[in-house]
């Protein structure tokens, strides 16, 4: 097979324990030279900090690394998540974002843990900072700690009960707006994408309306094949970012080994042919 751009393996959406995953970042390339994946990019949730272990490491095997990172946002009060990829990590712009949404990170735990013990569970906010260390503190370190104290039987069910969306309230519209995020970043020539699309409590309809605010404040791509999502999703997907004018990205969105299907470099095909792969200018 030719060495072109459309046949290397690609992942460009995984997490270490620098967020919520739970690989290393050395770990995790480790995994995707195991997985035969020769482009790589680690995203993790609003923080750089993996990406220089990450970068060495990938040298070490000859990986093509690209720096990512998973901007936590906000869009008419739906939370969503965009993928900045291939910055160099002294852009100011985007550490000032990223060191915002980590005092955003700090300040909803601490809401997230009253949330949680107004519904008579006990305050865990000491153990889930502890536990996150120099982590960025998330939902799913709350979701541990419930699984570990008996009061849920896995991380699942502690989103369905406790830490969902639907159960944040006010604490959803804790993140700024897509609209800043993305004029800040936009014209330095960083691919800024909107993640899984088909995440969202979204129409079709409504999601039209958010990629055409996503192009127009300067987004430049959008992830076509998020991990294990339907086909039909994913052809819809191809034909907006068409449509859209949006570059197709592509990742496993990678935590951990949950389930058989979870596997870095692993995400429901695309046709390749169909869209301009935002990988494709990356030499
Ligand atoms: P946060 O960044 O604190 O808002 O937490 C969001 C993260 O929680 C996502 O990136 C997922 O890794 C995880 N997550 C979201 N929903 C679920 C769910 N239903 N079950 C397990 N993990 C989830
Ligand atoms: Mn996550
Ligand atoms: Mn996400
Ligand atoms: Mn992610």
């Amino acid at each position: 097979m030719p060495e072109t751009a459309s046949y290397r393996k690609v992942d460009l959406h995984t997490h270490s324990t620098r967020s919520d995953g739970r690989l290393s970042p050395t770990e995790l390339v480790d995994l995707a030279v195991e997985q035969d994946v020769s482009l790589f990019a680690l995203t993790d949730h609003d923080t750089l900090d993996g990406l220089v272990e990450a970068s060495q490491r990938a040298a070490e095997h000859g990986l093509s690394f690209i720096n990512g990172v998973e901007l936590s946002t906000q869009w008419n009060g739906i939370p969503l998540h965009m993928v900045a990829l291939n910055f160099t990590s002294d852009n100011s712009a985007l550490l000032s974002i990223v060191e915002k949404n980590q005092m955003i990170r700090l300040d909803r735990a601490r809401r997230i843990a009253d949330l949680l013990v107004k519904q008579g569970l006990p305050d865990l906010y000491d153990e889930a900072v502890a536990l996150a260390g120099k982590s960025q503190l998330g939902r799913p370190h709350f979701a541990s700690l419930l699984v570990e104290k008996g009061f849920v039987k896995d991380g699942n069910k502690a989103f369905d009960r406790y830490l969902g969306n639907k159960h944040l309230g006010q604490l959803r519209d804790v993140w700024p707006e897509l609209e800043g995020v993305l004029n800040s970043l936009s014209g330095q020539n960083i691919e800024l994408i909107l993640a899984h699309p088909k995440r969202y409590p979204l129409t079709v309809t409504k999601l039209k309306r958010l990629l055409t605010d996503f192009k127009k404040w300067g987004g430049t791509g959008m992830e076509v094949a998020s991990g294990n999502e339907r086909p039909d999703s994913v052809r819809l997907l191809e034909r907006l970012s068409a449509e859209f004018d949006l570059k197709a990205s592509v990742g496993s969105d990678y935590h951990g080994p949950f389930g058989p299907w979870m596997q870095v470099g692993k995400y429901t095909q695309i046709h390749e042919t169909k869209v301009d792969l935002v990988w494709q200018t990356w030499g």
